[in-house]
């Protein structure tokens, strides 16, 4: 198998899951712009998030100077549960796409959540345990970090109430019930229950939801009851550095093989687990210590960074959490409906915003039948079934890898492979029906939807 001493799968020690997340923002010289108040436009202060997130949330999302900030032993312990996660070297594929190019990928889907999301799940709930609070709402799209968060929050004991997408909701009720086995509530959005939610289906008259949506929805039911703090599973900056641990694990991983990636890809919906698997990277990159070239994938259907404007927008479609200065397509954005893979944002992190705006990384869009072909070879080869979201990481890295075949190179590339798709498989069936369609928007489609930024 290893034919130059690398194994299949490379697995750290349970003493070596990380004691620090690393914060990015540190080591940029230009910080990502703040925050703004939704009511005001001026700078958000940290008095008025208190009321939104619990107060450690706060205070990292705002921290841009500390390099490190620890892991507490209780979240550590429970990482110990599921983590270090494998870096795995993707030799089967390697030679089903007969390239020169040596691939490897950091596995993030073996815990029941099926995702990456568990990383920052766990460490929101133990804040706001901390804090003493009674619980936490939040929204989810394709159930993934509802399910991290309702694990979570069985472990510490929380109440946990989820605002699920109403599209995903009816098209994967096995998720709901993974959510309701751990203790959560799970909401259909929009629904009637808010005030956000009432105004969107006057609005839309059978709406589907969106994830802008439910998080208006999330949003409202925590600071309408007291006890209650809202909490976010991507795109805030908090979410990016405790996402950090995925990429801390795989460079010490590739340190001790002596492989230094020349290509890392990740997908991007909000944009954590990319942030989070290229955060030591990009600290070397940001310090002149070392270059390599970061690689951002996204669905042509929701492309953010690729069609999308650096500008500030608000977070949900009621505009009640803060604007980030980010790549948007503006707030009411909602992807088509035919649309089955997962990272159905209308923005992207404010993080990896300012990185990307500052020439830092790359990122490129994939239609989706493509996704599902890239994930069923991945399939076949090698043995996991993937998360569509990150079978748009695996396309992008096959891809790359037959790049290298044409122009002779081995180089090496790390994506993430951030999920399982086992709860995927009605856009599974709809691509083996041969019924899955490609749906790019029409310029005029998203400067429809940009004409609606806020004027700041
Ligand atoms: C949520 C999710 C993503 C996208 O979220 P990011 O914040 O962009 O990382 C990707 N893959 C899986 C499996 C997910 O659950």
């Amino acid at each position: 198998m290893n034919d130059n001493g690398i194994p299949y799968k490379t697995y750290l020690s349970e003493n070596e899951v990380p004691d620090a997340w690393y914060n990015m923002r540190a080591d940029m010289k230009r910080k990502p712009a703040p925050m703004l108040d939704p009511a005001t436009l001026a700078p958000v202060q940290a008095d008025a998030l208190r009321k939104v997130f619990c107060d450690e949330a706060v205070r990292q999302e705002l921290d841009d100077a500390s390099q490190w900030i620890p892991i507490p032993g209780p979240v550590r312990d429970f990482y110990r549960m599921f983590r270090p996660s494998p870096l795995v070297r993707a030799y089967f594929l390697e030679k089903a796409l007969d390239t020169p190019a040596r691939i490897f990928y950091k596995f993030e889907g073996n815990n029941t959540s099926g995702s990456h999301k568990l990383n920052s799940a766990i460490a929101q709930a133990y804040y706001a345990k901390e804090q003493g609070l009674k619980g936490v709402t939040t929204e989810t799209g394709a159930g993934q970090w509802g399910t991290a968060l309702s694990m979570a929050c069985a472990f510490f004991k929380l109440d946990c109430r989820v605002f699920m997408v109403k599209c995903s909701y009816e098209q994967k009720p096995f998720r709901r019930e993974v959510m309701r086995t751990y203790g959560a509530e799970v909401t259909p959005s929009p629904s009637m229950e808010t005030e956000a939610g009432r105004r969107i289906n006057a609005e839309h008259p059978g709406c589907t939801g969106s994830l802008g949506c439910a998080i208006s929805e999330a949003v409202e039911a925590a600071v309408s009851r007291e006890g209650y703090r809202y909490v976010l599973g991507s795109v805030l900056a908090q979410v990016c550095l405790h996402q950090s641990i995925i990429g801390l694990e795989t460079k010490t991983a590739l340190d001790r093989l002596g492989v230094k990636p020349d290509i890392i890809i990740g997908c991007a919906g909000g944009g954590s687990n990319l942030a989070g698997l290229i955060a030591p990277f990009m600290g070397e990159k940001l310090r002149g210590e070392a270059d390599y070239r970061i690689v951002a994938v996204e669905p042509a259907s929701c492309p953010s960074f690729t069609r999308g404007r650096f500008a500030y927008d608000f977070c949900d479609t009621g505009r009640v959490c803060p604007l980030q200065k980010m790549y948007t397509l503006g707030h009411d954005y909602i992807p088509s409906a035919s649309h089955a893979g997962g990272l159905r944002y209308h923005g992207m992190s404010a993080v990896l915003s300012e990185l990307y705006a500052q020439g830092m990384m790359e990122a490129r869009s994939v239609e989706q039948t493509r996704v599902f072909q890239a994930a069923e070879t991945f399939a076949r080869t090698e043995g996991i079934l993937p998360a569509p979201e990150s079978s748009h990481a695996i396309c992008a890295a096959m891809d790359e890898a037959m790049r290298c075949k044409e122009e002779g190179k081995s180089e090496t590339i790390v994506f993430g492979l951030t999920g399982t798709g086992y709860f995927d498989m009605t856009a599974y069936q709809a691509f083996n029906d041969g019924r899955m369609g490609d749906y790019v928007p029409a310029d005029a489609e998203i400067e429809a939807s940009l004409a609606k930024l806020p004027k700041v």
